[in-house]
C-alpha cells in the first residue's frame, strides 16, 4: 500500500509537469496561430420564441497542427494573460463582420468581448474601424460582456458603453447570474440584452429553484426594457417552459449548435426572415 501511495505522488507530479509543459508550449503556439490563421470562428444560431432566426453569436476556436481543436476555455485564459486577446479579439470582431455581410441584412452578430479588450481603451476605436472596413451596419452587431469586465464601475467603463450605444452598437450582459453578479451593473450600465447563462437553464423544466430565477430574470429584464436570451438550450422540454414564460430569444444546441461559417451562410439563407 505504502508503494502505491508513492507510486500516486509520482504520477500526480507527472501530470502536473505534463499540465505546465502542455500549457508553456500552448503559450509558445498560441503567438503564431494568428498569423499562421490557425484560430477560426464558428457560428451558433439565435433565435426568437417565433422560431425566427436573429443572427449568430460568433465563437472562437483554435485547430491546433498536432493537438487539433482547442476550446476557448482553454486558450482564452493564457492568450488574456499573455496580453495577446487585444490582437486576437479585434481579428474576431473583423471576422465576424466580413461574415454577417455575407448573410441576408436583417441578421445580427453577436460577439464576445473580453477583459483586455474593454480595458484596453481602444475598444469603441477599435469597432469604429471595423465597421468602416467591412461596411456593416453598426445596428448589426451586438457585444457580449461578461460582469468580469466591468468589476470596476469606473466613469472610463461608463463612458465607453454610452460611446458604443451612441454608434448603434448593441450590448449584451452575458453569463448573468454567475459570478460577481451586483444589480448596480442593470441600473448604471446601458444594456440591451441579458442573457441567462445554462447553469440555470440545465435542469429549468424540473428544478423548482431554476424556475424561480430565471422567472425573476425575465421580469427584471422586461421590466428595465432589455431582451432576454436563454443560453444553453438543449431539449424541447427547456426550449418550451422558456417561450411560456416570455424569454425572448433562444441559444442552444436544441435550436442548433455552433457551425462552420459555411454552414451558417447555408442556415442563414434558408432561415425565415424576420
Ligand atoms: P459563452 O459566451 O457563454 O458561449 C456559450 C458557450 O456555450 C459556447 O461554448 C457554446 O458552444 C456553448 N453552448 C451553446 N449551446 C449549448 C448547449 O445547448 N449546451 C451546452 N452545454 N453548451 C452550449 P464555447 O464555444 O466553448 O465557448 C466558451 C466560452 O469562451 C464562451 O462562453 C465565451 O465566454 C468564450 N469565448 C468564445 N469565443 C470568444 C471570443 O471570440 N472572445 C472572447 N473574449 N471569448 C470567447
Ligand atoms: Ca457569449
Ligand atoms: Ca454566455
Ligand atoms: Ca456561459
Amino acid at each position: 500500500a505504502k508503494g502505491e501511495g508513492r507510486g500516486c505522488v509520482r504520477t500526480f507530479n507527472r501530470s502536473m509537469m505534463l499540465l505546465i509543459e502542455q500549457r508553456e508550449s500552448l503559450r509558445r503556439s498560441l503567438r503564431l496561430a494568428l498569423e499562421r490563421r490557425e484560430l477560426l470562428l464558428e457560428y451558433q444560431p439565435l433565435l426568437r420564441s417565433s422560431g425566427q432566426i436573429v443572427g449568430f453569436e460568433a465563437l472562437l476556436r483554435w485547430d491546433h497542427p498536432e493537438i487539433g481543436r482547442i476550446t476557448p476555455n482553454v486558450f482564452i485564459p493564457i492568450a488574456e494573460s499573455d496580453g495577446l486577446m487585444e490582437e486576437i479579439g479585434r481579428w474576431v470582431l473583423e471576422e465576424a463582420c466580413r461574415q454577417a455581410m455575407t448573410w441576408p441584412d436583417s441578421l445580427n452578430v453577436a460577439v464576445n468581448l473580453s477583459p483586455a479588450q474593454f480595458l484596453g481603451g481602444s475598444i469603441t476605436d477599435v469597432v469604429a474601424q471595423v465597421i468602416d472596413s467591412t461596411g456593416i451596419n453598426a445596428g448589426r452587431i451586438e457585444l457580449e460582456i461578461t460582469e468580469s469586465v466591468l468589476l470596476e464601475e469606473t466613469v472610463d467603463n461608463l463612458d465607453t458603453l454610452n460611446t458604443l450605444n451612441v454608434l448603434g452598437i448593441r450590448i449584451s450582459l452575458d453569463d448573468f447570474g454567475t459570478r460577481y453578479s451586483s444589480l448596480s451593473y442593470l441600473k448604471n450600465f446601458p444594456f440591451d440584452s441579458l442573457k441567462i447563462d445554462k447553469y440555470f437553464i440545465q435542469d429549468i423544466e424540473k428544478e423548482h429553484k431554476s424556475q424561480t430565477i430565471a422567472r425573476a430574470i425575465i421580469a427584471m429584464a422586461h421590466g428595465l426594457d432589455m431582451m432576454v436570451t436563454a443560453e444553453g438550450v438543449e431539449t424541447a422540454m427547456q426550449a418550451r417552459w422558456l417561450i411560456n414564460e416570455g424569454c425572448d430569444i433562444l441559444q442552444g444546441y436544441h435550436l442548433g449548435r455552433p457551425m462552420s461559417a459555411e454552414k451558417a451562410r447555408i442556415f442563414a439563407s434558408k432561415a425565415r426572415a424576420p
